[in-house]
Formats: structure tokens, sequence, C-alpha cells
């Protein structure tokens, strides 16, 4: 597996005397099958070769990362600084201090009319990482001939969750959706997929890979279908609302919290996290919020399995994510702007690319066309690479990062319909998405 160290890359890695390689009885030994069964993520592996390129030298635009470009305002830097000065560097309560549990709490019951409390707060080392925690107490793995608990994911979803629901013991039960309705699921299509046996319901708005949102009305109804369906066959239904693109949306549609609906906040946990409002992706800061009696059950097993796994995060981050709630308005605002810039930028010229079908981005920063209509053709060549055929999103991500130096993410690892689709962060500035859809415009003129 890509992402796990074998002996012979820990060996090349290590400063130390050679590790041994090659016939001895430890060179064959295995590591966990639930882990080596694991995908790696497609978006840090294009990302990663990406990056590689541009260190060797080569030219390359790079619209596979997930992270704002910006810098993190320079408030939440200071309070961090501070604090560090301050010798704010020892032990603190697992699930976070409580005046940052506190301003956590309160920032979700003001703009997101969530009915949370501090002690209903768990701050974690990222959303990936709150998601993980949340996914092992809320899934069992079956008992002998029973089946699994199910995880109901629209698709195409960002690439970590079935990963992390499997290995909770969780089965993923996928609803397709369509570029045409702008990937959304429909609360018909919802009804119809829960079961006794359904234990979570994962939604993400505004939408990693699609760029696309849902609006109140609309997660209004789905609400509704899981407080019907939660009232009789699925009682131990939980929504997983994970919102970490909430500030990052400007196409008139208002950002809703699924957790702020009275019949389904206690059953919701909110998941958010500092990386992509606020330009802190490797800060790693991220956390969970639940609601009422179960709520506070929830966040409290999180509380047991983090202190066996994390304990707290950076303690003298903890000043610097209430300087972030509390303080950087104008520069989450700025930062805000420039993305809409981005987005009309890249959606404007995506539409004139012949044979590609791509929905008005809304919120985050992703465009995510359909490119399917040029599988099938045979690429140009280019950059010292033979043409090659197309069949898939793999093949044209391939081709286009090899011939043309643009580095975009295939969709086949988000699920569904996403096989037809590229996706696009446009993280990055008006002339890098310029010079970038300029070169894939030579690249798809010279696909025969
Ligand atoms: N959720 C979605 C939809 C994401 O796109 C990401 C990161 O790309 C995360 C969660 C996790 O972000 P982090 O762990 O940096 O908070």
């Amino acid at each position: 597996m890509g992402t796990f160290p074998t002996m012979s890359t820990l060996a090349s890695n290590s400063s130390a005397a050679p590790l041994s390689t090659g016939s001895s009885a430890a060179s064959r030994m295995n590591v966990s099958r639930r882990v080596s069964e694991m995908k790696p993520s497609v978006t840090v592996a294009f990302m990663n070769r990406a990056k590689t390129m541009k260190s060797q030298g080569l030219d390359v635009l790079g619209f596979a990362a997930g992270e704002p470009d910006f810098d993190t305002p320079r408030i939440i830097k200071d309070a961090a600084i501070e604090a560090l000065n301050a010798g704010m560097v020892k032990y603190m309560p697992t699930l976070g201090d409580p005046e940052t549990r506190k301003v956590l709490a309160e920032k979700l019951v003001r703009e997101n009319g969530i009915p949370t409390t501090a002690d209903h707060i768990a701050i974690s080392a990222g959303g990936k990482h709150s998601l993980y925690v949340a996914c092992q107490c809320l899934f069992d793995f079956p008992a002998p001939g029973e089946p699994p608990q199910e995880a109901i994911l629209p698709v195409p979803a960002w690439v970590s969750y079935a990963p992390i629901i499997e290995i909770a013991g969780g089965k993923v039960i996928e609803l397709q959706t369509t570029a045409a309705s702008d990937f959304k699921i429909t609360p018909e299509q919802l009804k119809k997929a829960i079961t006794p046996r359904t234990r979570g319901f994962f939604i993400n708005s505004p939408s990693n890979p699609c760029g696309t949102m849902y609006s109140p009305s609309e997660l209004k109804a789905l609400a509704q279908v899981i407080a019907e369906a939660a009232r009789t066959t699925a009682p131990n239904l939980v929504v997983v609302s994970d919102e970490l693109y909430e500030k990052i949306v400007y196409g008139g549609i208002e950002h809703f919290s699924i957790g702020s609906v009275p019949e389904i906040a206690e059953r919701t946990l909110t998941i958010n996290g500092l990386s992509k409002a606020y330009a802190m992706t490797g800060w790693r800061i991220g956390y969970a919020a639940g609601s009422g009696v179960f709520g506070k059950k929830l966040i409290d097993a999180m509380g047991v399995l983090q202190g066996q796994m994390t304990t707290n995060i950076t303690s003298f981050t903890y000043p610097a994510i209430r300087a972030a709630i509390l303080k950087t308005a104008d520069e989450v605002e700025k930062m805000r702007r420039a993305f809409a810039d981005r987005a009309a930028a890249v959606h404007a010229r995506l539409t004139r690319v012949p044979g590609f079908k791509c929905p008005k981005p809304t919120g985050a920063f992703y465009a995510f066309p359909d490119v399917s209509a040029h599988f099938g053709k045979t690429s140009p060549g280019g950059n010292g690479t033979p043409g090659r055929k197309i069949n898939s999103a793999m093949d044209f991500c391939e081709a286009l990062l090899a011939e043309q130096y643009v580095a975009f993410v295939p969709g086949e690892d988000f699920g569904g319909c996403g096989k037809n689709c590229v996706r696009i962060s446009f993280a990055c500035s008006i002339d890098q998405i310029n010079k970038g859809i300029d070169r894939v415009e030579t690249f798809v003129a010279g696909l025969k």
C-alpha cells in the first residue's frame, strides 16, 4: 500500500544503519489486513505527484490540493505565539480547554442555531480526526451471523468517508446523484435507503468534491425524513453533518446546519474545523458538536477514545482557535470573496471547454466537471510523453499531468457518477486558473 512504509522505505528514510531487506523472515511479515485493504487517498496521491514534479523544476500547475492558498491570518498566529511564549506547553483536558469549548459552543448556537453547550464539544486534530473518532463511537462490528450496521452516503463524496466508516465496522450504502441535479439526493431517495440497520447518514454541504450545496429547505426536507424514520424504522439513526466549508459560500445559497432542526438536533453530530475557513490546514484543528442527552453521551465516548489516542491537541493553539472564531470576520470575508471570484472565473472558462459539463460551484473551492464525452479518444502527447487512450477520469488526469503538467484529481474514488468527472481545486490565483484552462483547451483540442 502506497501510504504504508515498507521495510525498504523505512530503511531508506532512516539515518541509522540500514535495516535488513529481502529474504529475512521479518521482511515477509504483513501489516494488519484491515489497514492493508484500506485505499490510500487519491487526492493526496495526485497532490504529491504534482509537488514532486514541481520540485524537479517542471512547470506544473497544481489544482489537486484541497487547501486554501492563503496564509493563516496574523491575529491567529500571534495568539499561538503568545501562548507558546507564555509557557502554555503542558497537557490539557482531552476534549479541549473549557474556555475554548465554550467559545465554539457559543459560535454554534449564535451562527448555526444548534442547541449545544461547551460540554457537547470535542476538539480534535482536524475534522478528519473528529469523523474517525465519531465513527469508532457510532458503529459496532457485527456479531457472527448479524448484518453490519449501515451508513448512508450520498455520492460523489469526499474520499475519506468510506474508509473511515468501513474501518469502524460500518457498511457504506451509496446514494447516487447526478451532475444535472447538482449532485444532490432527494428526500425520497433517503427514505427508501433507510432500514432498521441504518446507523448513520452522512451529509456534506457545501460539498467536496462537488462544489455544490443544499438549500435550507432541501436540508429541512431531509431532516423530516430522518425524524420520521427515527420514530419508526431506524431508532438508532445518527446524522453526521460535515460543515468544514460552511464559510466558503458564494452562490446565493445560505449555509444551513441540519443539526438546528429541533426534531433531529439530539441525533445530529456536527463536524467542523479551522482548516478551510481560516487557512489553517497544517495546524490540524477540528471539532465535533452534539446536543442533548445522546449528544453528551457521544461526545463523552469520543473523549474516552481521544484520551487513549491523542490526548489534547497542541496546547498553545487553544487561544488561536478563540482568536479565529472571534476576531477574524474581515479576513474570512476577504478569502470568501476571493473564492467567489475564482469560482466565477473557473466556471466561465470550463463551460467553454468542448465536452465539459460543469454544474456551477456554489460553495467550497472545487469545480467537478463531467469529462466523459472524451472517453474513448486518444490524447495528443506532449512534454516528451506519447499520447494514450483515455477510457476513464484516471486516464484523463494521468495524460493531462504528463502531457500538459496540469494536476487535477480523477473522480473515480469519490464514488457514483464521480467516475465521469475530474476535481479541480481553485484554491489558487485567477492567473493560474487561466493558464491551467488554456493548457486543458490545448489538450482537449488534440484529443482524437
Ligand atoms: N471534510 C471534508 C469534506 C474535507 O474536504 C476535509 C478535508 O479535505 C475534511 C473533512 C477534513 O479536514 P481537516 O481534517 O483538515 O479538518
